[in-house]
């Protein structure tokens, strides 16, 4: 099943295209990066495929062919948006309370065991945890939800190396439970390792997509020298920008 399809997918704000003319199928089973530099379009893209963002043009689809943003898309894919938003004066069982209560699927058995696991207290305030333990906090209740699909937005940017390893060790592990993973990045070295299935985005344009085995074998080189090739095959801004219809 393929868990992203989008077909000449585009957002334009204004008279920029945020994203443009993008044709992707993304299959399922695979630890995604997408990654490209700042206002490449990842976070549009993201948004669009988990129905926040409306397209300008073209279409999207998600697990199997589901619109985006349709009841059945949205109860199988758990969204952690760029600044993870929590509550920060709740007690992180509070937290979890209300988590349970916007959402309809809820395994609070692993909730609960998780963040024992990862050594978190459910009665410390949200914002009184450190940056690695509030992403831990956002990536257990996207988990809770049981979801088919886990779409996770920049999450490592303001995690320290180690911090970043153990979240990393969290995805390959939901991987390993069958969720499919997409996970954006402006640094293709810190997804590198658990990544099976590349997407490179520069300018609003997809530059390379693909498996990262097949990638690898097809273009002789490392995962970062075959996205740095392709994000220098620059386009002219221009084409970025047109007349507002
Ligand atoms: P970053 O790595 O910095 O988060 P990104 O790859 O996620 O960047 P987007 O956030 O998708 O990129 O932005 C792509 C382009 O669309 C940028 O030029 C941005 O300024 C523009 N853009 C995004 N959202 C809006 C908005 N709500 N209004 C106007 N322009 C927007």
């Amino acid at each position: 099943m393929n868990v992203i399809e989008t077909n000449h997918l585009g957002r334009r704000y204004r008279r920029t295209w945020a994203l443009r003319d993008c044709t992707l199928i993304i299959p399922g089973g695979h630890i995604v990066a997408l990654v490209g530099p700042n206002g490449a379009g990842k976070t549009t893209l993201l948004t669009m495929a988990v129905g926040l963002t409306r397209p300008t043009r073209g279409t999207v689809t998600v697990l199997g062919g589901e619109p985006a943003g349709s009841p059945d898309a949205l109860d199988r894919i758990a969204f952690v948006a760029q600044d993870a938003p929590l509550y920060r004066n709740l007690p992180v069982a509070d937290m979890l309370h209300v988590a349970r209560n916007l959402n309809r699927r809820w395994d609070a058995r692993r909730a609960e065991d998780r963040l024992a696991r990862l050594g978190i207290p459910a009665r410390q305030r949200v914002g009184e945890l450190s940056g690695g333990q509030k992403a831990q906090l956002a990536l257990t209740i996207a988990l809770a939800r049981r979801p088919s699909l886990l779409v996770l937005d920049e999450p490592l940017a303001s995690l320290d190396p180690v911090a970043r390893e153990d979240f990393l060790a969290s995805v390959v592990e939901a991987a390993a439970d069958g969720i499919s993973v997409v996970l954006s990045s402006h640094v293709l070295a810190e997804l590198e390792r658990v990544a099976t299935y590349l997407i490179v985005l520069a300018r609003g344009e997809v530059r390379v997509a693909g498996a990262v085995k097949e990638l690898l074998g097809s273009h002789g080189a490392g995962l970062e020298q075959i996205a740095i090739r392709h994000l220098r095959a620059d386009v002219p801004s221009a084409s970025r920008t047109e007349a507002a219809e």
